[in-house]
């Protein structure tokens, strides 16, 4: 039995009932609390490792957009955040500080024990928790869009092309014997704040992705299930009256084929932990060719 654990971030439990993503809401489905410290609503990098940790940002440590290598320009960065400084402004700071100092932005990741752990469970890139470098290579190009670098088309195409390597990814895990097969898509975020103002383009992301998750859906056996997390949702203006649409709603959800999924984000690990079914490590030991991949420079 395999539990895949879509991490689909900035899934607006709201949008995906308004566009009727049957698959997205699967058998139950609710409006997932979720955490928020550095801002006053949810974000990416400090949500995705509560949520898999079940501590609150404050207890795990991990609080910011990012943390620079040098901790004074870490403070100046968060400080950027905490004053509601714009994006773009921030940005440029952000920019101006790399090419004076040759400072490179980096997520850090938890030291925490999390629902991802163990070499039965198997996991591609999960923000704040393993492998950052599929979200800083979106959120770099997402960057290069909005300075006109490089086209919306192409940017478009990068996020989903990325996003497909993770679904195809979750075929080929399951069919390997893991407990956990989980991975994090970030396109629904970036191409939410693209389209945040326009109901037609943003309801057709969220089709698409519907169909994504249904291919996964339809690759489940009768033993394994699926759940679906979101870290927050998404303002838009077609809902939310005030002027903040494009940033982060407090409407994440949760979604899954077997009960009721987990209604606050510091649940979720115990939830999965109550739905995993256990299963041992094949100690089988690899027989390399060690003389062979010494010489090599692979192995010391
Ligand atoms: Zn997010």
């Amino acid at each position: 039995m395999v539990l895949v654990v879509l991490a689909l971030d900035a899934v607006d439990v709201r949008h995906a009932e308004d566009f009727g993503c049957e698959n997205i809401l699967l058998d139950e489905h609710t409006e997932m609390k979720s955490v928020a410290h550095r801002l006053d609503h949810p974000h990416t990098g400090e949500a995705w490792p509560s949520i898999a940790t079940g501590l609150h940002p404050t207890e795990h440590g991990i609080t910011g957009h990012g943390e620079w290598d040098n901790p004074i320009l870490t403070v100046a960065s968060r400080a950027a955040h905490t004053l509601n400084v714009s994006g773009s402004i921030r940005s440029k700071v952000g920019d101006t500080i790399k090419e004076n100092t040759n400072q490179e932005w980096k997520l850090t990741t938890v030291s925490d024990p999390t629902f991802l752990d163990g070499e039965t469970r198997a996991v591609h890139n999960w923000p704040g928790v393993y492998r950052n470098e599929a979200l800083q290579y979106i959120w770099r190009l997402f960057q290069d869009a909005k300075d006109d670098t490089i086209s919306k088309e192409t940017f478009v195409r990068e996020a989903y092309t990325e996003a497909a390597s993770k679904f195809g990814w979750v075929k080929e895990a399951m069919t390997y014997n893991v407990e956990v097969a989980a991975t994090h898509i970030h396109v629904l975020d970036v191409l939410g704040h693209m389209f945040a103002e326009d109901r037609e383009q943003y309801r057709e992301q969220y089709q698409k992705i519907d169909e994504r998750v249904g291919e996964i859906r339809d690759t489940l056996g009768p033993d394994d299930n699926l759940l679906i997390l979101s870290d927050h949702g998404m303002e838009a203006s077609w809902i939310d009256e005030d002027e903040d649409y494009g940033s982060h709603s407090w409407r994440a959800i949760a979604s899954s084929t077997v009960g009721s999924p987990p209604e606050h984000a510091l649940d979720v690990r115990d939830w999965v932990e109550d739905h995993v079914e256990q299963i041992e490590a094949d100690r089988t030991r690899a027989d390399l060719p060690e003389e062979q991949l010494r010489q090599l420079g692979y192995v010391e």
